[in-house]
């Protein structure tokens, strides 16, 4: 299917390299800021092409430089280089060794792809115009590693003009590249909630507060977050994972605790949301005669990418995978710390396809069983380069 798709010589030369880099990453998976011996073999990769490096940023982050051989601007690229705590269930060869950890999500990909990248891009820096930042960021999962990566000065000295990255996307089959200006994915909040009221006799509930009739009419109160609070026209979900309360089938106790996610696009919407949730379970619980209190915190803000860095994303990737083969319609309500970075200089985050039914390759992120067609990986180094290529030559 993507015998199509033509990568540079440069890239098809490294393809058995990336294969070879992210089986060795998979089967050595690392939890977030233990990213040890992955930066490890970041820096070695780097300081054997003889690219400067600066290790241990935010722990495990790893920075290199190219510099080109012209003067221009200064375009970051970003992989991130953590695994999850899953227990891997497949038996392929390059399965995970390190119990209890697993690499779901694809970032052994991101790390592989971005060290071809580096490599290419060194050979190649007789013609570049500008310079090329290359981030290797530990603990994305959480809680984190592009925000004191940042503190840490990754964006400064030289400092950045703009920056881009990639995401594996098992949604689509490999070959396809999702490429969408402005919002991509979005802030992921979180609620938690403790009800207290007077329990007592399951028989006798008129002598108490029941606490878990308030969690009830609380958790379908949020319900009017999206229908009834904000904008329809505005993506926004509330959902509880988790729900704690009561140990005897004929005893009202006097504890339920709740919690959620709250999900949202919008940077301005974001800020009220809080009070709107506040609002919505006190009306709830008060009206029942039981007490709550609710602990709210902000975690990734939305990942939003910048027009006219979109579109350079987008001339590249229609460039090498064709029209048809470009989907501008995608966006998922999943978080991504990639946003700090967009945050901070303008920038462009874009999926590259990586499914495989025929492989067998579909098992969505975050499962026992995620593993990608690596034929994505020469795919995600040439769309890589040629956005680096493409956005010095538009600064020119
Ligand atoms: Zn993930
Ligand atoms: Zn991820």
């Amino acid at each position: 299917m993507t015998k199509s798709i033509d990568v540079s010589t440069d890239v098809a030369r490294l393809r058995k390299d990336m294969v070879e880099c992210r089986r060795d990453l998979h089967a050595h998976p690392e939890m977030a800021f233990k990213e040890e011996r992955t930066a490890g073999i970041v820096a070695k990769r780097l300081k054997s092409l003889g690219i400067a490096a600066r290790t241990g940023v935010a722990k495990t982050g790893v920075v290199g430089l190219i510099k080109g051989a012209l003067p221009g601007p200064v375009v970051a690229l970003r992989a991130d280089m953590d695994a999850l705590p899953i227990i891997e269930r497949d038996k392929k060869p390059y399965r995970s060794g390190t119990p209890g950890v697993m690499h779901a999500c694809g970032h052994d990909g991101h790390v592989a792809i971005l060290l071809a990248v580096a490599e290419v891009l060194e050979k190649r820096k007789k013609n570049i115009r500008g310079s090329v930042k290359l981030i290797f960021q530990p603990a994305e999962e959480s809680p984190g590693g592009a925000e004191p990566m940042i503190k840490e000065g990754a964006l400064k000295n030289p400092d950045v003009d703009a920056i881009f990255g990639l995401h594996m996307w098992n949604d689509f089959p490999v070959g396809r590249v999702g490429v969408k200006p402005g919002p991509l994915l979005a802030a992921a909040d979180k609620f938690e909630v403790t009800i207290t009221a007077k329990g007592g006799h399951g028989a006798a509930p008129h002598q108490t507060a029941d606490p878990i009739l308030a969690a009830v009419h609380a958790i379908q109160a949020l319900q009017a977050l999206s229908s009834r609070m904000v904008d329809p026209l505005q993506p926004v979900v509330c959902s509880v994972g988790r729900i704690k309360g009561g140990d005897a089938f004929n005893v009202i106790p006097n504890r339920v605790e709740f919690a959620g996610t709250i999900r949202s696009f919008d940077p301005k919407l974001r800020p009220r949301l809080p009070k709107m949730v506040r609002d919505l379970i006190g009306g709830a619980v008060h009206g029942l005669g039981a007490e709550f209190e609710m602990t709210y915190t902000m975690y990734y803000p939305a990942t939003i990418n910048d027009v006219e860095m979109t579109k350079v994303v987008d001339g590249v990737a229609e460039g090498l995978v064709g029209k048809t083969r470009v989907d501008r319609n995608v966006q998922t309500l999943g978080g991504e710390d990639m946003s700090y970075f967009l945050n901070e200089v303008p920038g462009s985050f874009f999926f590259l396809g990586c499914r495989n039914e025929k492989k067998g390759l579909c098992a969505p992120h975050h499962s026992d069983r995620f593993d990608f067609d690596e034929e994505a990986l020469p795919l995600g180094a040439e769309m890589l380069l040629r956005t680096v290529e493409s956005y010095l030559a538009r600064a020119k």
